[in-house]
């Protein structure tokens, strides 16, 4: 791709308009100064928006020396937010594009993206300002009904040209009876792509070739060299960001900058993990047995590990899985979603291109039914490594009896999100908002299920429906786009189901309710949907919806509220909203979830553990815990009296 050149008044210019669209808090502006500057040139450097970015700087530098007698990096806050303004008027194009960048790049640092919330339709609302509403307190009540579907990268699209072959052994193969299946986008139902219906032949397959991979070189590389590859695999990763967050967002409907900080972690996990494998070290023991003896331990791979996943993640959930068990030196078959599979794939290929030897990274695709279950049957399996439905978890508790393989389950959950009357219901509310709806709600994490101390509860529930309508439904490649569609028409049946059996049990949908029409009504949309008047012995706050539908439930005091919180049957994740440590530790000490977030939401780091209590799960992925998933430990004690 050609280089656009870039001068350090580009640079001064890029930072005065990012920190004029970032919400005006100190800690932020420090922020824009320090990665969005930097970053948003190196984009015009070398993405394929240069000459957009070179035209839009001169003309906001014209702009501002006509209006103001400067240029845009000499101007307060206030003369550049009416650049901003005049931009979006003038250079729409180079505004809608600079704003997506800036918001991609600010979603990926979580601390960030925790201060600015989710992205509502103005920064009244926590997001990013929106400069086609006049200012107002009231959030916008209108979805569009334009769908937009912007033309994808050149590499995005050469890639869908073709039927997509799976690897197994090194080799790219069609499904062993010749059959396919067919990628759709979500927003649209359009076909996009093609890729294997894998066989249980083609498991097996894969299977075998990963077992010789694994007594064959992966085994004997050296721990610096296994780091090595995984270091050039991220790095690839990083080098093809922008088509991979393409690929994720016309693959599961996510918008593109959420998409964007999807590729940010896939980054960051393969570095942290590809650090571990010079890292694992076992003990010495003091043992009394008389005489003179050393015993020491070692960490050993598991052998072939099959990963499971759902299509929520489409990079990060294929990568979650096979990072740590390479990192330990271990060997991969992975069969991701049927409703995600095309990222994936991309994967496949860059693992090749790294270098990782020919069946010690191999993905199957296919259905669970055939694939999955093949895997988890196949004794030459040793562990199974799961992510999805504590249902089809089950299924494979009981499908890896055969071998006893080991088996690590991350599954549903039903989380409730706790608001005390004493929080910084600000603060609070965008967090509720941002943890149900990020994501489509298909996340394992959401808080689904939102309790509010009965004294703010009208106003507060009222507050989130509002919020709620204003969010924009589109195609995740349009930058205006705050919410695409779920995955897959089947989903799309499920959540609708869900708002029906909430109508019949006389739950009130203050906001959403239904699919949207218009020219959304192709895609698998659902609205953001807040219901009110909820118990918590409903069934739309006991099952696992996976979409943009949320439970508000009242509670008069703490114990009510952890009470009703830990009366499912899930304990994955928890929120709790209050300015009273007191609150917040006793509350975090009754929650029977594998993890408690005060006053943030949905805050997740590949150091710190992840994984459920009760029907959520078993193990617990990230940080140093993700090792004891793919490593044994042997003893050895030798005698040298
Ligand atoms: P799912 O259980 O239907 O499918 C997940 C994967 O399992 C897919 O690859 C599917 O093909 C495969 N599968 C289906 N039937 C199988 C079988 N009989 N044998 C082997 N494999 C089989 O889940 P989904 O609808 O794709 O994903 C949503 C679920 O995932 C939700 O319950 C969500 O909470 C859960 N999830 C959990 C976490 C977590 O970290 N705890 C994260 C994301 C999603």
């Amino acid at each position: 791709m050609k280089e656009t050149s870039v001068s350090i008044a580009d640079i001064s210019a890029l930072i005065a308009l990012a920190g004029g669209i970032v919400p005006a808090d100190d800690r932020d502006a420090g922020a824009a100064l320090v990665h969005a500057g930097p970053g948003l040139a190196e984009k015009m450097r070398r993405g394929p928006f240069g000459s957009l970015y070179a035209q839009g700087i001169l003309a906001a530098n014209s702009m501002a020396q006509s209006s103001f007698g400067c240029l845009v990096s000499e101007l307060g806050a206030f003369e550049v937010q009416r650049v901003l303004e005049w931009l979006l008027v003038h250079e729409a194009a180079f505004f809608r594009q600079l704003r997506a960048d800036v918001c991609g790049m600010y979603m990926s640092d979580p601390a960030v993206w925790q201060r600015i919330g989710f992205p509502g339709a103005s920064s009244d609302q926590g997001g990013y300002p929106d400069f086609t509403q006049p200012p107002t307190n009231q959030p916008p009540t209108n979805l569009p009904t334009m769908l937009i579907t912007p033309t994808p990268l050149a590499s995005v699209q050469q890639f869908l040209s073709k039927p997509i072959q799976m690897l197994i052994d090194g080799k790219w193969r069609d499904a062993s009876d010749g059959r396919w299946i067919d990628a759709t986008d979500p927003a649209t139902s359009l076909t996009i792509g093609r890729f294997p219906a894998g066989t249980s032949d083609d498991a097996r397959e894969a299977v075998q070739a990963a077992r010789r991979a694994f007594r064959g070189p992966w085994r004997r590389m050296l721990p610096y060299d296994r780091g090595r590859l995984l270091f050039k695999l991220a790095s690839l990763i990083e080098c093809h960001a922008d088509e991979l967050a393409q690929l994720i967002t016309l693959d599961n409907g996510k918008p593109l900058w959420e998409a964007k900080k999807e590729v940010g972690t896939a980054v960051s996990w393969t570095e942290y993990y590809a650090g571990w494998t010079t890292k694992l070290t076992g003990e010495t023991i003091p043992i009394s047995i008389p005489g003179q003896f050393l015993n020491y331990t070692t960490r050993e791979p598991l052998g072939v590990v099959a990963g499971i996943t759902p299509p929520n993640y489409p990079l990060t959930m294929p990568l979650y899985k096979a990072i740590p068990a390479l990192a330990t030196g271990n060997t991969v078959v992975l069969k991701p979603s049927e409703d995600a599979s095309l990222v994936a794939l991309r994967l496949a290929a860059l693992c090749m291109e790294a270098g990782l030897p020919d069946g010690v990274f191999n993905l199957v695709t296919g259905y669970g039914e055939t694939v999955g279950a093949a895997l988890a049957h196949d004794d030459f399996v040793d562990k199974i490594t799961f992510t999805g439905s504590t249902e089809v978890g089950r299924q494979l508790v009981k499908a890896s009896a055969g071998n006893l393989k080991r088996v690590s389950l991350e599954l549903g959950g039903k989380s409730p999100n706790i608001v005390f009357a004493d929080a910084d219901l600000e603060a609070a509310l965008k967090g509720v908002f941002m943890g149900i709806f990020f994501c489509q709600g298909e996340i394992c994490s959401a808080g689904s299920r939102l309790f509010v101390e009965e004294s703010i509860y009208d106003e507060f529930v009222s507050q989130l429906a509002t919020m709620a309508r204003s969010v924009k439904l589109g195609h995740g490649l349009d930058p205006e786009t705050k919410m695409g569609p779920l995955v897959s028409k089947s989903q799309q049946q499920r959540v609708l189901n869900y708002v029906q059996i909430g109508n019949d049990e006389k739950a009130v949908a203050l906001s959403g309710g239904q699919a949207p029409s218009g020219s959304l009504a192709s895609g698998y949309f659902v609205e953001p949907t807040v219901f009110a008047q909820v118990n918590n012995a409903m069934r739309i706050a006991q099952e696992e919806i996976f979409g943009p539908v949320v439970c508000a439930i009242p509670f008069h005091d703490l114990p009510d509220a952890t009470a009703k919180g830990n009366d499912s049957p899930f304990g994955l994740a928890a929120g709790v909203w209050t300015r009273d440590i007191r609150k917040a530790h006793q509350a975090a000490a009754a929650l029977e979830v594998g993890t408690v977030w005060v006053n943030c939401y949905n805050a997740f780091d590949n150091a710190s553990p992840w994984g459920g209590f009760k029907q959520s799960g078993w193990g617990r992925e990230k940080g140093p815990y993700g090792l004891d998933l793919f490593t044994q430990t042997k003893s050895v004690i030798i005698n040298f009296t």
